[in-house]
């Protein structure tokens, strides 16, 4: 549910860059040790190629200089224009014919008619053409092109399919002689040749530091090479060899060590790569270990808060995602601490923790907020009917006490449901949980709260009426206790009367007590409230000594610590005996933690004050109560005694619960009589006293006591503190119950519905 950090990547990531570094780095190794080597290479083959050149021109000067010698000899020309071939032929023709210096020779023009020359081994009587006519007149061309005095050309011919290195220039006399251009251009042409042998080659060869130095038509793959142009600069043949080369001598050299330091830096960086991604991997566990824990509670290995509202915002994101938050709240957690230490409260939120755990299916999630908070999100379709069936299910689980120490801790909790409304903020549905929750620790009977927009608009009046008691707890004047008498059936005892509070706010009015004590309830100021009301009833009974009164007392106060000292200690200071007083419970009080309500029960009967059920017969009765606990009076609800005019069964249900609570108890009360028939029922049922507006409403102490315009001014003193006159007292109020007649007379502010019958 929460997303993925970042350093998951990591490894993945080191991966790439280790291995994006180890190509760049051999990469660019190999590519600069690829770089000298091939520099090398050309270095040494462009070295080649001047050296090539150089023994070409060397071979070429050799052939220029002995034609510069051989063709300005004044002999010869002077032979040639004398006509003297033999002289020609005995002095040079000879030489080609020895061809040690030249082995092609060839004269024309000038003096001669037709072109003579001479070739190696060949006869000293001249030849005629040797050298094609292409040659020749190229050469004629460039030799004319000339500005020199004595002009020659070099150049390369082909002949007879052998590369020929050849120099064309004049018949001339020596040079120590001065010719004209007339005297050259009219002077025979002379071209001398040498083929271009293997010797020559091999010498190169050697000269240059090169191999394979052969003469082809053209270039070959794997070999420099280098053309041989023609006297008009035509490509003829090809020089072609092989050049050293040292790069790659160099890399074949160094080969094996590249090998070994390539494999040694591979392998360095394979175990740097590794050594970095086991330490990612273990920062990594240690960030995941770290997130677990910051979103774990400690004490119970549930997800905490902060986990709780990452999954949440999450939740909206999720395209059409159903969900449901419930809110939960342990109860009595403090006491639990209080009295039986924290390493039992730890316990019982572990255990709880655990018993939440096992409710919860894949598709809910459960964390602790804190303290005594848990909450669920629970997803997928039908959410919200899904969150109440798995708060019935950690019912369920719940009902089996906790033990621990010897202990037996009861586990209850109160919750609000609340469903998520899709385009709602998820806060929002935060809000309305906290508020279903709120609802759902107040009520008495349904410990769940489940949202509704009505939740909202009462939590408004709440609201109001919250702010308005908050002041009221400052000033509490503004409360009033009124009370009702409680007949006796045998006519015997002191006269009981029941407190009811009352508030008037300046502002709202009068506000029924049903209201303002839930609102007090829900808003944990039902203690102060209570406590402001007994001390106004203890205030009343000071006033009498034997007049006896019900105060109704919210289970929340009556559960909080220091309850039943608080209240000693309030009867002592208001020098009131404990057994004028008696505590009414309402009996849906019963069905919160029993065995907790039914200790603290005990307490207070113990300290001598009475304990009574309230309301019996309307909510969650469950006789077993009634056995498993000695309450001093049970008060039968006023809606059985008006159902039981409805029909038989109803009336005989009304017995019977009247009968089954005297088995119980001495002192059974029916409550809610208006009318002389239900009067007549209650007695016939054998109950020990009657409440109800028939015999009076709630009103001011004295009144309900009889006391005010009383016709005995005498039974006004006995309630101020003089014990003799309480006969006078009782007698009036048996009259009063005996005769309806009387009623009427009586100093009873009486209800409307009574005064008509
Ligand atoms: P309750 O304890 O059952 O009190 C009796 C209620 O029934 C009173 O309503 C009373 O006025 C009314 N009643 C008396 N006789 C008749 C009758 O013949 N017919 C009908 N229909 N009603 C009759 P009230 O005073 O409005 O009090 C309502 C409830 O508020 C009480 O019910 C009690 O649960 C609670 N309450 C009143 N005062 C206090 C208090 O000081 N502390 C606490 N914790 N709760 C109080
Ligand atoms: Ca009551
Ligand atoms: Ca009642």
């Amino acid at each position: 549910m929460t997303s993925q950090p970042k350093s998951y990547h990591l490894p993945r990531q080191i991966l790439f860059f280790m291995l994006i570094g180890v190509i760049i780095f051999s990469g660019s190794g190999f590519y600069t040790f690829q770089q000298i080597a091939s520099r090398l290479d050309a270095g040494a083959a462009s070295n080649s190629r001047d050296r090539v050149k150089e023994g070409l021109a060397s071979l070429q000067t050799h052939v220029r200089l002995f034609s510069k010698d051989y063709n300005n000899w004044t002999d010869v020309y002077a032979a040639a224009w004398r006509g003297d071939i033999e002289f020609i032929a005995n002095n040079y023709g000879i030489t080609a014919n020895q061809g040690e210096i030249f082995e092609l020779a060839m004269m024309f023009g000038g003096p001669f008619r037709r072109p003579v020359s001479w070739i190696e081994n060949g006869s000293r009587s001249p030849g005629g053409l040797i050298f094609s006519v292409e040659t020749i007149s190229s050469a004629l061309m460039a030799l004319e092109d000339q500005d020199e005095t004595r002009p020659s050309v070099d150049f390369f011919a082909v002949e007879g399919g052998r590369a020929v290195i050849m120099t064309a220039s004049y018949l001339l006399p020596d040079p120590d002689q001065i010719v004209t251009r007339d005297t050259v251009k009219a002077s025979a042409v002379t071209i001398i040749g040498r083929h271009l042998s293997s010797r020559d080659l091999a010498v190169i060869e050697q000269d240059a530091g090169i191999s394979d130095l052969q003469i082809t038509t053209g270039p070959k793959p794997g070999y420099l090479s280098m053309p041989l142009t023609d006297v008009t600069g035509r490509d003829t043949l090809h020089l072609i060899w092989k050049a050293a080369r040292p790069g790659m001598a160099l890399v074949e050299q160094l080969a094996p060590v590249i090998a070994i330091v390539a494999a040694a830096f591979v392998a360095l960086a394979t175990l740097a790569t590794w050594l970095v991604l086991r330490n990612a991997r273990q920062l990594i566990l240690r960030e995941v270990e770290a997130r677990e824990l910051a979103r774990t509670d400690a004490l119970t290995g549930l997800p905490n808060r902060l986990a709780f509202n990452e999954a949440v915002q999450v939740e909206p994101t999720t395209v059409a995602s159903e969900f449901a938050l419930v809110m939960m709240d342990l109860d009595r957690l403090k006491q639990t601490n209080d009295v039986l230490g924290h390493a039992v409260g730890d316990c019982v939120l572990r255990d709880f923790s655990e018993r939440l755990q096992l409710c919860a299916d894949a598709e809910t999630f459960v964390a602790r907020l804190g303290g005594d908070e848990f909450c669920a999100i629970v997803r997928g379709s039908g959410a919200a009917e899904r969150a109440q069936a798995f708060l019935a299910v950690l019912e369920v689980r719940c009902s089996k006490p906790v033990k621990v120490r010897g202990e037996s801790v009861h586990l209850s909790f109160s919750a609000g449901i609340a469903a998520h409304v899709l385009s709602e903020h998820v806060d929002e549905t935060l809000r309305k949980a906290d508020l279903a929750l709120r609802r759902g620790k107040s009520a008495l009977e349904e410990r769940i709260g489940i949202y509704d927009v009505d939740m909202d608009l009462a939590d408004k009046s709440t609201l109001l009426l919250e702010q308005g008691l908050r002041a009221a707890l400052r000033n509490p004047d503004e409360f009033r206790v009124v009370y009702q008498p409680i007949i006796p059936a045998n006519h015997n005892g002191a006269l009981r009367v029941e407190a009811l509070a009352r508030w008037t706010n300046p502002i709202l009015g009068a506000v029924g007590p049903d209201q303002f004590i839930r609102v007090a309830e829900r808003t944990g100021l039902i203690s102060e409230l209570g406590w402001i009301i007994i001390d106004k009833v203890l205030a009343d009974l000071a006033t009498t000594q034997t007049v006896c009164a019900s105060i109704n007392i919210s289970p929340l106060q009556l559960m909080k610590p220091d309850f039943v000292s608080d209240l000693l200690l309030r009867l002592n200071r208001a020098g009131i005996e404990t057994a004028r007083i008696q505590i009414e419970l309402t009996e849906n009080v019963m069905i919160r933690d029993q065995q907790a309500i039914l200790d603290r029960i005990r307490e207070i009967r113990s300290a001598g004050v009475k304990v009574a059920l309230d309301d019996f017969g309307t909510g969650f009765s469950a006789i077993s109560y009634l056995t498993a606990t000695e309450f001093d009076s049970i008060k039968i609800d006023g809606s059985l005694l008006r159902s039981a005019g409805d029909s038989q069964s109803r009336e005989d249900f009304f017995y019977s619960v009247v009968s089954l609570s005297r088995a119980v108890c001495r002192d059974v009360v029916v409550e809610g009589i208006e009318t002389q028939e239900q009067a007549q029922m209650a007695k016939n049922s054998g109950a020990d006293a009657f409440q109800g507006y028939l015999y009076g409403i709630p009103s001011a102490f004295d009144i309900a006591c009889g006391l005010h315009s009383s016709p005995d001014l005498n039974a006004r003193s006995a309630i101020s503190g003089k014990a003799d006159n309480l006969p006078n007292l009782i007698q009036w109020s048996e009259t009063r119950f005996q005769n309806n007649a009387t009623i009427l007379k009586l100093p009873l502010v009486m209800h409307p519905a009574a005064s008509k019958s």
